[in-house]
């Protein structure tokens, strides 16, 4: 008897229900284990190139992890659902399994396999892995999602008992006859990108690292989180966001590990664990609003009268674009975000924040342009996340009163790079740079097209 794992953003064999639940099956049994990269389906998002390569990386390091345990990874490309039948044939799989996933055109992709291999005589079973709390179990009292992350926080403690996490099942047999489908498996990378070079530098991928910085960052650096978390020179951030994004760490994991760290260090993880609880607000609002990362989420700020990708394709607009994505506006801290996301595929949340804003508010460019550059670029780009909090810096999306905030990026710099540490190490010409916009004018501007649409 065998069965079949299908992994998608849970790149991981600890805390791994649908594995577990396979590997238990006894004597005789046997576990295969698949990877289908979908970048065809209907509405499913093709990753970007920095978390395409992070991808490829992963699978590696848990095809080895898999082999340890008696599983062969078969990795594939095309239609998951097609794809997924064509395994179960091969591979004579009588039941599937799967850790559920929450994007729009994914759940509507599991929902039909899961019809269809029923139908053929087939068990399927999803599992809950990948959040802390289901995000139907998480709604305001008329049944609505939540919009405002302080009510979403509150509502969360009440409800948010997370389970402790599962261990690596037990290593089982090794099917005999796997080889002739091994070698049909693809590569998500032909080769490795001249541009990748900063990446590796900066990161490891695969869970054996997951565990090692998230080891790291609680005991070396939960005690000082809350103070020097804002502080882009300093490295006070866990930078987990990857290992977050591809499910090599479950958050049930670091929620439990950071409980255990702060006890024992006598500490307080609010502010961290409040951060963990973003990703979930982030992953409940594009579970409620699944066309997160091309519609307004209140749809008032369509009307905006946003430059968007069309438009800044072309004349002034496009040479504005083009100075954000190069990191040559003349604010420092823009900047220097701007080449360390392309140098090592990831930015501070500070100046993330900061580097949107300018785009959104001071230069009056469409959020997903924004969007689409960070989704292309960054290691940790999140289905969820990365739209999410473009919605949120552009104001047109999850937030009490969001429009008033323009960071404005010299103020910012002065306040969380005071030393200009950050800037002199990743833009120190920008000061020579001349700034690209007025900030006082275009921030009135941006206030009055704001205003007038509320
Ligand atoms: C415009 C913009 C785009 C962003 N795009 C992404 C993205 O594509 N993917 C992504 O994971 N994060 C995104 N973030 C959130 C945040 O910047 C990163 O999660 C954080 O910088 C990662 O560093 P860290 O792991 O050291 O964070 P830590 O401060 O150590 O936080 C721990 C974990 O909490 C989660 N987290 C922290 N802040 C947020 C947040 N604001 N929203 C959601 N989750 C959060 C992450 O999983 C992170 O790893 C974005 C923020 C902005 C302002």
């Amino acid at each position: 008897m065998t069965t079949l794992v299908w992994f998608r953003d849970d790149l991981r064999v600890h805390d791994h229900p649908a594995l577990h639940e396979a590997m238990q099956a006894g004597e005789g049994s046997h576990t295969v284990a698949l990877y289908v990269l979908d970048e065809v389906s209907p509405g499913v998002r093709p990753l970007g190139g920095a978390a395409r390569w992070w991808l490829h990386h992963s699978l590696e390091h848990l095809a080895g992890e898999l082999l340890a345990l008696g599983v062969e990874l078969l990795v594939r490309e095309g239609p998951a659902n097609r794809v997924v039948r064509e395994v179960v044939e091969a591979t004579g799989s009588s039941t599937v399994l799967w850790n559920r996933r929450y994007g729009g055109p994914e759940r509507d992709i599991d929902a039909r396999l899961k019809h269809e291999l029923r139908e053929r005589g087939v068990a399927a079973h999803s599992f809950f892995a990948n959040l802390l709390i289901e995000p139907w179990h998480v709604t305001t009292q008329a049944g609505t999602p939540y919009r405002v992350y302080g009510a979403f926080r509150r509502a969360l403690g009440e409800r948010l008992r997370p389970d402790l996490p599962l261990p690596a099942p037990p290593a089982s047999s090794r099917p005999a006859s796997l080889d002739a489908l091994l070698a049909d498996n693809i590569s998500v990378l032909d080769r490795e990108p001249a541009w990748a070079g900063g990446l590796a530098r900066r990161w490891s991928p695969g869970t054996a690292h997951a565990h090692e910085r998230l080891r790291a960052f609680l005991e070396d650096g939960l005690e000082g989180y809350a103070e020097g978390r804002d502080l882009p020179a300093s490295d006070a951030t866990s930078g987990l966001s990857p290992h977050l994004r591809f499910g090599e760490l479950s958050p049930r994991e670091v929620w439990h590990a950071t409980h255990a760290a702060a006890a024992k260090q006598g500490l307080d993880p609010e502010k961290f664990l409040s951060e963990i609880i973003w990703r979930e607000f982030a992953w409940h609002t594009l579970y409620a609003a699944p066309d997160l990362a091309t519609a307004n989420l209140n749809p008032r700020y369509e009307a905006l009268g946003w430059i968007t990708a069309s438009d800044a394709q072309t004349g002034p607009e496009a040479e504005l674009l083009q100075a954000w994505r190069e990191g040559r506006t003349g604010f420092g801290l823009v900047d220097a975000g701007m080449r360390e996301l392309w140098a090592t595929g990831t930015m501070h949340n500070r100046v993330r924040m900061t580097a949107a804003s300018l785009l959104t508010k001071n230069l009056g460019i469409d959020w997903r342009v924004g969007e689409a550059w960070f989704w292309d670029t960054l290691v940790d780009a999140d289905q969820a996340s990365n739209p999410f909090n473009w919605q949120w810096v552009a104001g047109s999306g999850a937030d009490a009163a969001p429009y008033f905030r323009v960071f404005n990026p010299e103020r910012q710099a002065e306040r969380f790079d005071p030393d200009g540490e950050y800037v002199e190490r990743w833009a120190p010409d920008s000061l020579l740079i001349p700034p690209i916009v007025d900030l006082r004018e275009s921030r009135l501007a941006a206030l009055a097209r704001y205003e007038a649409l509320s």
